[in-house]
């Protein structure tokens, strides 16, 4: 049995003489078979020993001695009791009395460094696409009538930024990230903002990258080179062929926006050249071909990375995605994950990085106690420099967590990271993908449920089937191109 990943934890409970199988998630790759522990989240490689001791457990308990017997035709009584050793350590078996090992309840030290903060520099859109977060029928704030302006100004830019290199204390580089509405309709903020954190950053010792989520509608040429002078990272969000572009991206007349991005991104695609530029898709009932739609944004266009992902909504929208859809787009991302493995096989890039996210926290060692980073390394700042868990919360009072001016409130920042740890849901304790899901996204919950806390139940079918395809291509990388995986160390 050889770990690729060893992460299991010493076993206290290995003493007695009854054997039975205990948390795991099985997998197998390449003609080998694996196991992914949970919750260290350990990925352990059997061998002939390891898996005929798990086959006897899995039609029941076994005395110890008796398992012994039952194999030692097949091996040798040492090479036996060193894999039960092996198995018991690693907690893959163990007494089936002990009480299943416990969610841990470790929060998060108070001075935790921010990593990430997301800038929504406008809260106002030029286009009116009808599955919008933001202004669609599931939308959280007013961005129309409500008390956050249009627009952040210089002054509340420039104190994020103040805030973000206190927060960030520690930390050698931080990220700021420019959000909307549309982002580039706020240009001018942003050209100075990266002007005063570059200069700001470096009488500090430290480095901020910027990224920026943009529609493209409006991007011009002196708008291109200075993303691409400033190394800004870039991603579109494009919903792929001209057909479904122009059915779910629209101005607010109705007119359909593929032929105004389409030059606008090839310009910017042969122009920045300093940093990889990604689509991001929003797949909805009405844009369920998910290959066209990946080939179109790769082949066609030439966009280096493409993620899609399904749109956060109520059941009732009519592009909501149906259980049978949510069955199609997976049988889709199989096709794609088994590409992505194709091309790592030799040595080659592809695109997906649905899969390429998933591996990378598959290979830490990933076991999450948050759905993501919101409201710990990650916060959204309104426009009006109110603090909140993300970019998706920004300007929710029921979300906020303090303004850029006066700082984070630790109170009910300590409050939020109780209620949103994975020991406060219970659904999901008995679960094998909590590692890498940990009850998923907060704003999901929050428009399913009406409370960000909740586990996002809807989604667990797909999440493990997504989750038990990346763990055979983790398996199959590691046995067939193991060098692969270093680059993501
Ligand atoms: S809460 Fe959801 S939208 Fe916000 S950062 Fe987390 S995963 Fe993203
Ligand atoms: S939300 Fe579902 S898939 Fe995710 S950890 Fe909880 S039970 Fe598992």
């Amino acid at each position: 049995m050889t770990p690729p990943v060893a992460t299991g934890a010493p076993d206290a409970t290995g003493a007695s003489s009854v054997l039975a199988l205990r948390e795991f998630h099985p997998f197998e790759a390449h003609g080998a078979r694996f196991l992914y522990m949970v919750p260290s989240a350990g990925i352990f490689r059997m061998d002939d020993a390891g898996c005929a001791i798990l086959d006897v457990l899995a039609r029941g308990p076994r005395e110890r001695d008796d398992l012994i017997d039952e194999l030692s035709d097949l091996f040798g009584v040492d090479r036996l009791l060193e894999t039960i050793d092996e198995l018991t350590e690693i907690r893959a078996i163990g007494d089936p009395a002990a009480p299943t090992q416990q969610v841990p309840n470790d929060l998060p030290p108070e001075d935790f460094p921010l990593n990430t903060m997301v800038l929504n520099v406008t809260n106002k859109c030029n286009l009116a696409c009808t599955y919008c977060y933001e202004y669609g029928e599931d939308k959280i704030v007013d961005t129309q009538y409500g008390k956050q302006p249009k627009f952040m100004s210089d002054e509340t830019a420039e104190e994020s930024v103040e805030f973000l290199l206190a927060e960030s204390k520690g930390l050698p580089v931080a990220h700021v990230t420019f959000f909307g509405g549309e982002t580039l309709l706020n240009f001018p903020v942003l050209q100075k903002t990266v002007a005063y954190a570059r200069r700001r950053a470096a009488e500090e010792g430290k480095r901020i990258e910027f990224s920026l989520t943009t529609n493209a509608t409006l991007l011009r040429p002196e708008i291109i080179e200075w993303l691409a002078e400033n190394q800004i990272g870039v991603t579109i969000s494009i919903d792929g062929p001209k057909q479904v572009q122009d059915g779910l991206r629209v101005f607010h007349n109705g007119k359909g926006t593929y032929d105004v991005v389409l030059p606008k991104i090839k310009e910017l695609l042969a122009v920045h050249r300093t940093r990889p530029i990604g689509a991001r898709v929003t797949l909805t009932q009405k844009n369920m071909d998910v290959l066209t739609i990946f080939r179109h944004l790769t082949e066609e266009i030439g966009f280096w990375e493409v993620g899609l992902a399904p749109v956060t909504t109520q059941d009732q929208r009519d592009y909501a995605i149906t259980p049978e859809g949510k069955d199609d787009m997976m049988r889709q991302f199989e096709i794609l994950a088994q590409e992505w493995l194709e091309a790592a096989l030799r040595d080659e890039h592809h695109g997906f990085t649905n899969v390429k996210d998933t591996i990378e926290e598959i290979h830490k060692g990933v076991s999450k106690a948050y759905g993501c980073g919101a409201g710990l390394g990650l916060l959204g700042v309104a426009t009006d420099g109110d603090v909140s868990l993300c970019h998706r919360f920004a300007g929710s009072p029921e979300h906020t967590l303090g303004t850029v001016a006066d700082g984070i409130d630790r109170e009910k920042q300590g409050k939020f990271l109780v209620d949103h740890h994975i020991a406060a849901k219970t659904d999901c304790h008995t679960c094998w993908a909590r590692p890498i899901c940990s009850g998923g996204c907060y704003h999901e919950s929050h428009v399913r449920y009406g409370d960000s806390s909740h586990a996002n139940l809807h989604y667990c079918t797909w999440v493990r089937s997504w989750t038990h395809t990346c763990l055979e291509i983790y398996g199959a990388l590691a046995e067939k191109n193991p060098k692969f995986l270093e680059r993501f160390d």
